[in-house]
């Protein structure tokens, strides 16, 4: 551009200017869904078709803005007509990320509605480092936002419309959407896990807002909703009514913010916790309450259907003589070791093994009736006698079984196990007893 004084520029000179700076320019037409690149420069000439369905644009610049590259899935698709629609100048950041690269690009986008035409030009322009750098803490302000809150919206329960909050960008104004609050809800609640559908049907109802929502009160709950690329994810969606004086004006923010990475963090804690509270910590079988809790259902479920069930307590025999022999350490090797044979035990017939405490264990076996039973016993019996105890050589031990009956209490039937236990313990160990 020729140097001027101050003076002579006019509006003239803009064009220039503007032509050899920026990065991309688009003209649209929403009406016939088609745009066309007029100026494409740096990352934008891979980015940028020259032209091409306005509706692809719309998932390249709105939808495509994580740290992935994967295509926005089938079901948010019916999103993207409602979402690039302008009635007037409106600006805001976007995280650009090309297939192959590892680092988005921060770009500037401005759409300048054509008042007459009904078409936009798009101006879109890319913050080079140092730019970045002094953008850093919006840029970080839109990585947050972005990354944990996913999407947001505007609602009138009493006009039953939506619009999109501009939350991570320049402008707060909202921007208008095309969709009824009411069509929406029918919408996205394909997007929400299946059995989560008929509570965000519920908390999502106009009647329950308009109930349950004094002016400026926020309420949330957690559910699993499809993401943009079509996998379920934590997420909290979150309603918060507008201040107002006015009491029948019905204004809602509504938020959706993802919180995967947490609620599978406290998933698996509170699994762990689940597990720590069931299982005894020496040997990893279930402990004395839930090997009883199960005792107690098993003769509920005999009650209910009469299917074959029964029970056992193993006892190790002159366990005392290893303590006193090997020490107590390698009595409680012995005793994991013995847990493990058991273990393998339960799993292949599909039994449950539990701590009763010391060195007595009780077993349920499901579905295996008196006979069945003592033999599962008897092949448990030998497993032990032929084991090789890594320090105490080998250990056996006395069984007690009895299969349940419809009539049985917990006491009648425990004692007959213990009785049991005690004739194999009294007719020289190592033995099974059916009683
Ligand atoms: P019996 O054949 O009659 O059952 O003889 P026993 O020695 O096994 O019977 P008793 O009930 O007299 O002794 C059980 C022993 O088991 C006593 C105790 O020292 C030992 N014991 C119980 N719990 C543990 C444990 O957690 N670790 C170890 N090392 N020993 C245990
Ligand atoms: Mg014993
Ligand atoms: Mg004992």
């Amino acid at each position: 551009m020729k140097d001027k004084n101050l003076n002579d520029y006019d509006v003239s000179d803009l064009s220039e200017v503007f032509v050899d700076n920026v990065d991309a320019a688009i003209i649209v037409d929403p009406e016939i869904d088609q745009y066309k690149t007029i100026i494409r420069r740096g990352f934008f000439e891979s980015f940028l078709a020259g032209a091409g369905r306005y509706h692809d644009l719309i998932l390249d610049l709105w939808f495509h803005f994580n740290d992935s590259n994967e295509k926005v899935s089938e079901d948010y698709q019916i999103f993207a007509d409602n979402t690039g629609i302008f009635k007037k100048k409106y600006s805001r950041r976007l995280k650009l990320l090309l297939e192959n690269e590892e680092k988005a690009h921060l770009v500037q986008m401005t759409v300048y509605p054509f008042d007459e035409t009904k078409k936009y030009l798009l101006i879109l322009d890319e913050f080079d480092d140092n730019e970045s750098l002094q953008e850093s803490l919006t840029s970080k302000k839109i990585t947050t936002i972005q990354s944990s809150y996913l999407f947001s919206m505007y609602i009138d329960l009493v006009q039953d419309t939506t619009s999109s909050i501009n939350v991570a960008e320049i402008s707060d104004d909202v921007v208008n959407y095309n969709l009824k609050y009411s069509d929406w809800r029918m919408m996205i609640v394909n997007m929400i896990w299946p059995e989560d559908q008929a509570q965000f049907l519920r908390r999502t109802d106009p009647e329950y807002l308009k109930a349950n929502f004094t002016p400026g009160r926020t309420a949330s709950y957690d559910c699993m909703m499809r993401n943009l690329e079509g996998k379920f994810i934590w997420v909290k969606l979150i309603f918060s009514r507008a201040q107002t004086n006015y009491e029948d004006d019905y204004r809602f923010v509504f938020m959706v913010q993802d919180i995967h990475e947490n609620s599978m963090e406290i998933l698996s804690t509170l699994k762990r916790y689940e597990e720590m509270a069931i299982t005894d910590p020496l040997t990893g079988v279930f402990n004395h309450g839930e090997i009883e809790t199960q005792f107690h259902n098993a003769m509920s479920l005999k009650q209910k259907n009469d299917d074959p069930v029964s029970v056992m307590l193993i006892d190790l025999d002159m366990f005392k003589n290893i303590n006193d022999t090997y020490g107590h350490s390698a009595g409680d090797t012995a005793l994991k070791h013995f847990a493990g044979i058991m273990k393998d035990f339960a799993v292949e017939e599909k039994a449950s093994v539990g701590r009763w405490g010391g060195e007595e264990f009780v077993i349920v076996c499901y579905g295996k009736d008196a006979e069945n039973a003592k033999d599962c016993a008897e092949k448990l019996r030998v497993r032990v006698e032929g084991y090789d105890f890594p320090e105490t050589g080998h250990i056996t031990c006395s069984v007690g079984v009895t299969e349940l009956m419809p009539e049985d209490d917990f006491t009648e039937a425990f004692n007959r196990i213990d009785k049991a236990m005690y004739i194999s313990k009294h007719s020289g160990r190592n033995m099974v007893t059916l009683l």
